[in-house]
């Protein structure tokens, strides 16, 4: 429709600061906007009488202006505007403070309604600030029902936003069109879409909120889930994958690893083995905390497809990452006589053009990289498996294209962020799930404390200590969203003045994204050797680094992180057998920050701190759907909503088994809907 679509500034109530307010909001539209839910409601149909009000209760009362009793300014910044209201039972004194508009608006013989605070003022009982609505005779007021309550409305006063979101849902009048087919109305007994959009906003009643949500909730996620499971179906295309039958030398391989698999290894590989030797395409999930081993494992997998003359890949969120595998892999399987590559951005145009000749030629058995690894045309000759590490760097997105490629790999995913099953079904449609739940014998938990900035110098000075008996130490600086440029000045700066003040016995190294693949291979290399004691880094080292004699990690402004964030930094650590040390700094000022410290210094447990995670954050980020580039939640919360979602699973189901290709055919308005919904999102 097309008054969906109109430019938010031609409402009224939206002047120039407004818009630009709205903007930020990323409220651009009219759909926009009534899409812009309330965060709570208020019940204010409990009405009190003057006579019956107690300092400390908020309620709302009905009453008549008697007369203003005063109009101050007291001095630059203060202005005051009190009145005298009564009702059939007393007085009351109303003040506002500056809001010196009220004044325009109110005035004596007024029939008011207000909601509000009462407070024990110096000449009685009064209420301050409250939220008012002058009621014409006749009129039915609509302040004393449940009231919303609308966030991140900086600049707006709830009564504004209230304004203008009546104006728009009054010229939209119920014309929203009705995408959702009628029988998927009927059996999940949905409200419709124009009551939904209008009830959300202005219920008459809790009820109704309910209602209206159930509604908006139910779309929002059978919306998702659609578009989820038709890249899903692009993905597992009905073409059969390479069965990886042989198995010749993949036991003696193992036996002769460094170190015995524990037992949560073997099972994981187990389940792998068996998948990869089928013809259906694995598409399998392996899920374990930092430091749980899950690099052999996929380097046995990536073996086994080897021995049976086929190639694999392995892609890693970053290319410090991906160096370190290309070592890894190269040290246990070139003395097997596999063939390695790495394809990163950095090669030169002649070293890359014959890396991909050889690739296609396959000449190279195992291919290792960054994403780029499937951005770029890299042609296989028989590409049997691919693995990512650290998926939740890695999208749907990413794993359609590999698909599209015309392969047909068996996929493994590594990721160090469980996550409940549900909500795996939501994020990554029908993958099947393996677990690593067990560390490798000899782990020591990584002793955690926090810091405030000023107590640093104690940190420094225990640094020292580990540093004088042989071992290394990690400073983490924070991650400047905005600007890689100016976190990589920050961590130079840090670099510099540790260098010069409590590391000048030691060798202080400098590591940060904007420095070259080369000098970053350079700094890493001689971080391995113990040639350079303290790592002063960038968040770049959080996933993946392997260094065992790294036994401390300081994280300067550690209030900036997030949890998993810091878990996986804090995997830097306690690698080895020796007692490893995490330091937060930090600047403890919100309480988000103070609980994630507290949280951090009382578990090492991956799964845990997932869960914390994801009560702390909410869902739709601990997802990273825009990093998948999903639109966020605006309504639906997967751990409120989780009878929805599985509600929304079943109907999702029953599309399928009449459209097993999800073409919507069939339901013309709701594929429109969400085509347009997810325009521009790759594989739709
Ligand atoms: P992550 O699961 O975080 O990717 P890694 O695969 O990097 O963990 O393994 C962490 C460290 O543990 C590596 O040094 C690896 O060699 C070692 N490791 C893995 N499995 C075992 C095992 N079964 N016994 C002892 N050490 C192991
Ligand atoms: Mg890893």
């Amino acid at each position: 429709m097309e008054m969906l679509k109109k430019d938010i500034q031609y409402i009224k109530g939206v002047g120039p600061k407004k818009l630009s307010l709205l903007k930020k909001l990323k409220i651009f539209n009219v759909e926009d906007m009534i899409y812009h839910f309330p965060r709570d409601y208020e019940n204010r149909s409990f009405s009190k009488k003057i006579i019956e009000l107690k300092p400390g209760e908020k309620v709302t009362i009905y009453g008549v202006i008697v007369g203003q009793r005063q109009s101050l300014k007291v001095r630059k910044g203060l202005n005051i505007n009190r009145y005298l209201v009564k009702d059939d039972s007393g007085f009351i004194s109303i003040t506002f403070f500056n809001q010196p508009y009220v004044k325009n608006k109110l005035k004596a013989n007024d029939s008011i309604m207000l909601n509000g605070k009462i407070k024990m003022g110096l000449q009685g009982l009064e209420m301050v600030n409250p939220v008012f609505e002058v009621v014409n005779q006749g009129e039915n007021p609509t302040l004393d029902t449940i009231v919303p309550i609308y966030s991140s409305t900086d600049g707006f006063t709830q009564n504004q936003m209230i304004s203008i979101k009546k104006n728009i849902l009054q010229m939209v009048n119920d014309d929203v069109v009705e995408y959702m087919p009628e029988i998927i109305i009927e059996k999940n007994k949905l409200c419709g879409l124009n009551f939904a959009l209008k009830r959300i906003h202005f219920p008459t009643s809790l009820q109704e909120v309910k209602i209206a949500r159930y509604r908006l909730v139910f779309d929002e996620l059978l919306l998702l889930q659609l578009v989820l499971v038709r890249i899903k179906k692009k993905v597992i295309s009905s073409k059969n994958s390479i069965p990886l039958k042989n198995n010749e030398g993949l036991v003696q391989f193992i036996n002769h690893l460094p170190f015995q698999l524990t037992g949560a290894q073997k099972t994981v590989l187990q389940e792998i083995i068996k998948d990869l030797e089928d013809v259906t395409p694995m598409n399998r999930l392996v899920q374990g905390d930092v430091g749980s081993g899950k690099t052999i494992v996929a380097i046995i997998a990536l073996y086994k497809a080897v021995i049976n003359s086929c190639q694999g890949a392995l892609m890693a969120p970053t290319e410090i990452l991906a160096e370190q595998h290309y070592t890894s892999l190269k040290q246990l399987l070139e003395p097997m006589g596999v063939r390695i590559g790495l394809l990163i951005g950095s090669l030169t145009k002649t070293k890359k053009l014959e890396l991909l000749e050889k690739i296609k030629e396959g000449q190279i058995d195992i291919i290792i990289g960054t994403h780029a690894l499937i951005q770029e045309s890299v042609e296989f000759q028989r590409l049997a498996l691919v693995v990512t590490d650290e998926q939740h760097r890695f999208g749907v997105r990413q794993r359609a294209i590999l698909a599209e490629k015309g392969e047909n790999p068996h996929i493994l995913v590594m990721t160090a962020t469980p996550i409940p099953r549900t909500l795996a079904l939501i994020l990554y449609g029908d993958l099947d799930i393996s677990i690593i739940d067990e560390l490798p014998p000899g782990r020591k938990e990584i002793k955690t404390h926090g810091l405030t900035q000023e107590e640093k110098e104690r940190a420094y000075e225990f640094a020292k200590k580990e540093l004088n008996s042989g071992r290394q130490i990690y400073v983490v600086c924070p991650l400047v969203e905005e600007s890689e440029v100016i976190e990589a000045k920050a961590a130079t700066d840090i670099a510099e003045e540790l260098a010069s003040t409590f590391f000048q016995d030691y060798t202080v190294g400098l590591l940060h994204g904007k420095m070259k693949t080369k000098e970053k291979e350079e700094i890493m290399k001689k971080f391995t050797k113990n040639e350079i004691n303290v790592l002063v880094s960038t968040t770049v080292i959080e996933v993946g680094v392997n260094v065992p004699n790294a036994t401390m990690m300081i994280i300067e402004n550690a209030e900036r992180f997030g949890l998993a964030q810091l878990h996986q930094l804090r995997g830097r650590v306690g690698r080895g057998h020796s007692q490893s040390y995490c330091i937060l700094l930090h600047n403890n000022k919100s309480k988000i920050a103070k609980d994630r410290i507290k949280i951090m210094e009382s578990t090492n447990d991956g799964f845990v701190i997932s869960e914390k995670d994801l009560e702390i954050r909410g869902p739709g980020e601990f997802l990273g759907l825009r990093q998948h580039g999903l639109p966020d939640f605006k309504i639906a919360n997967l751990l409120k909503h989780m009878k929805v979602l599985k509600r929304v699973q079943s109907q999702v189901e029953e599309i399928l088994q009449e459209d097993p290709l999800l073409s919507l055919d069939k339901y013309p308005s709701l594929k429109t809907k969400l085509e347009e919904k997810f325009k521009g999102f790759e594989g739709i």
